[in-house]
Parts: C-alpha cells; structure tokens; sequence
C-alpha cells in the first residue's frame, strides 16, 4: 500500500519546510498556503482523521493546541489572531487520510462558516 504522504515528511522521505518537530509531533509549511502563514500540525502516528483519535491518542491531541499556541507566538500573531481548522472526511472537506491541524493567519480570514 502506498505510503501516507504526510507520513513520508514524518520519515524524511518528503522535504517539507519544518517549523516544528518533537518526538510525538511535527509542524510544517502547507504546501498550498491559504494564508500569508499556513502551518500544518500533525501526530506522527497515523492517525486517519479526528474520527479515529482513540483514547491513547487524546494527550498528544492536547499537546497539539500547546503547540499551535507556541508556533503562533513565534509567528508574531499571537495579538491579531488566528485560526485552527480540522477537516474530517469526505463531507468536512479532508484531502490527506493523516489527522491535521491547520494553522491559518497573517490576514483577516475569510468569511467565516460559523
Ligand atoms: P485537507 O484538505 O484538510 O486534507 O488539507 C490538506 C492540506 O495538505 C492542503 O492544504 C494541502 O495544500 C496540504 N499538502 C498536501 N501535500 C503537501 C505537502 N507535500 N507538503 C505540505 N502540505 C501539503
């Protein structure tokens, strides 16, 4: 079976722009970026989507929001804002089968769903 591809910039087996990494997470540049900064947050396990988060999974989970808030300090956008978005399948928009965060910021957003 084909390899994840968030999986293969776990491994090194993709380059990414690497903001963050620590045993249980890494944070990298979105290769499409939607907003002047587009950060990606993601468990190294492959975890499929928010759905499949088991109760093993639930404190790297709570690492991750840590972590989002640390990037945006450096960042330089803790004071405007910013925004944290998870797709989940196919109706939530999900592109990548490995649970990601994005981390949107460095303009006013878009119009926003709710
Ligand atoms: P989603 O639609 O929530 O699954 O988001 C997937 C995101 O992954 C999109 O914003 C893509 O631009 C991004 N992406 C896909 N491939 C790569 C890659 N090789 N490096 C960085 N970001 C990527």
């Amino acid at each position: 079976m084909e390899e994840c591809i968030f999986c293969k910039i776990v491994n090194k087996q993709l380059p990414a722009e690497i903001i963050y990494e620590d045993a249980e997470i890494l944070a990298f540049r979105d290769i499409q970026p939607a907003a002047p900064i587009h950060i990606l947050i993601i468990p190294k396990k492959h975890i499929k989507s928010l759905i499949e988060i088991e109760k093993e999974d639930e404190i790297t989970i709570g690492k991750i929001y840590g972590i989002i808030n640390s990037i945006a300090e450096e960042q330089g956008v803790k004071e405007k804002g910013y925004r944290v978005i998870v797709n989940c399948g196919r109706d939530g928009g999900q592109e990548v089968p490995h649970l990601h965060f994005h981390l949107l910021a460095g303009k006013t957003l878009g119009e926003k769903i709710v």
